[in-house]
């Protein structure tokens, strides 16, 4: 398979400074064992690593969230240790790590959009998909441990240079931030495989929720019952492509993926049960599917296991190696497959397709 030329990963000590004061399953050691799991399976050796830009424009925080968030993060950060909601704290450090995740996204994409073939990710922290416009997203309760959108800044980005853009979030968790800011955004397809809203936060992603005014119909939710293995993983990835390409999606400029590790099977916060095969599948299907110049990932969730089997298989299927993991796949029960399956004509049903 033909993939991609050259990767490139952004990765600063500033990522490392937002921390928790207490046990909490997004710290930076979520950084230290995905760096470990690439250098493992030779992958940091072929990338060219870049510090986060020393520019950290407030501007680009504005682009996709309101003034008063943006500003009540900068006032939290400032006051020191917050919970800022009952799930996503604020220290010293977060705003300024928020911020450099938020100028890597414009540098790789600054760089992807002069470049054919690259692989730009941002491997930072704190994660953004939960970010809405202003915080919390869709009704949700909490940020999810969320800060700055840095997948929507990416699309909405690429599409200011007039670039058509797919963002691809396959986190367990919907991005119910990313798709609150990209709702009512003609220029942007969307989709999002995630577990069942019903079981798990933040509650939204369903397959009704499929944009609005001149976004209708360019957001494409997919969502997966709780226990579903790589078999129905592999076929929600065949199944959205088949319906992006229904909607009229034939190829695009760029693919941002919002890069999540969490539905790997006991990886921790969900049920999903994907093995290094769903995310070799993920990167290799869509990037055949579509023909991109150019990918950005940026970093999202996945809290164990997932960073250390899923992320090198998803980075080594964009490049055009073999799966480096090579998981034992898992497969799903009829009962979950029926369930599944009734989602999907839902959706289909939904967007005509
Ligand atoms: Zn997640």
């Amino acid at each position: 398979m033909a993939g991609m030329d050259r990767l490139v990963v952004y990765y600063d000590e500033v990522f490392y400074k937002h921390k928790p004061w207490f046990f909490h399953p997004e710290s930076p050691e979520r950084l230290r064992r995905a760096v470990d799991s690439l250098k493992k399976s030779g992958l940091w050796s072929v990338a060219q690593v870049l510090p986060a830009p020393v520019a950290r424009d407030k501007g680009l925080a504005l682009r996709v969230h309101d003034a008063g968030y943006v500003e009540a993060i900068e006032r939290a950060s400032r006051s020191g240790r917050v919970m800022f909601d009952s799930d996503t704290y604020v220290m010293e450090y977060t705003y300024d790590a928020a911020l450099a995740v938020l100028a890597s996204v414009r540098d790789a994409v600054e760089t992807a959009t002069r470049e054919r073939g690259l692989i730009a990710v941002v491997l930072g922290r704190p994660p953004g998909h939960h970010a809405g416009r202003k915080g919390a997203a869709m009704g949700a309760p909490t940020l999810g441990f969320c800060v700055f959108n840095g997948s929507a800044l990416a699309s909405v980005l690429l599409a200011d240079k007039g670039h058509s853009v797919l963002a691809v979030d396959f986190d367990l968790h919907h991005g119910n931030g990313t798709q609150e800011i990209l709702y009512s955004e003609r220029r942007v397809y969307h989709v999002d495989i995630h577990q069942d809203p019903s079981t798990i936060y933040p509650g939204t992603g369903w397959p009704w929720q499929t944009g609005e005014g001149p976004g209708r119909g360019t957001k494409v939710n997919v969502i997966l019952p709780p226990g579903a293995g790589d078999d129905v993983y592999k076929d929600a990835v065949d199944k959205s492509i088949e319906v992006l390409k229904g909607l009229g999606l034939s190829s695009v400029d760029y693919i941002v993926f919002s890069a999540g590790f969490d539905a790997y099977t006991s990886d921790g916060l969900g049920f999903l049960r994907a093995t290094s095969a769903s995310y070799y599948y993920v990167g290799k299907r869509f990037l055949e599917a579509f023909n991109p110049r150019s990918v950005i990932v940026v970093f999202e969730g996945g809290y164990s296991v997932g960073l250390e089997r899923g992320l090198p298989a998803f980075l080594a299927a964009l490049l055009g190696g073999d799966d480096p993991v090579g998981d034992r796949e898992t497969t799903s029960s009829a009962y979950i497959w029926s369930q599944y399956r009734e989602n999907l004509g839902v959706l289909r049903k939904e967007l005509g397709v």
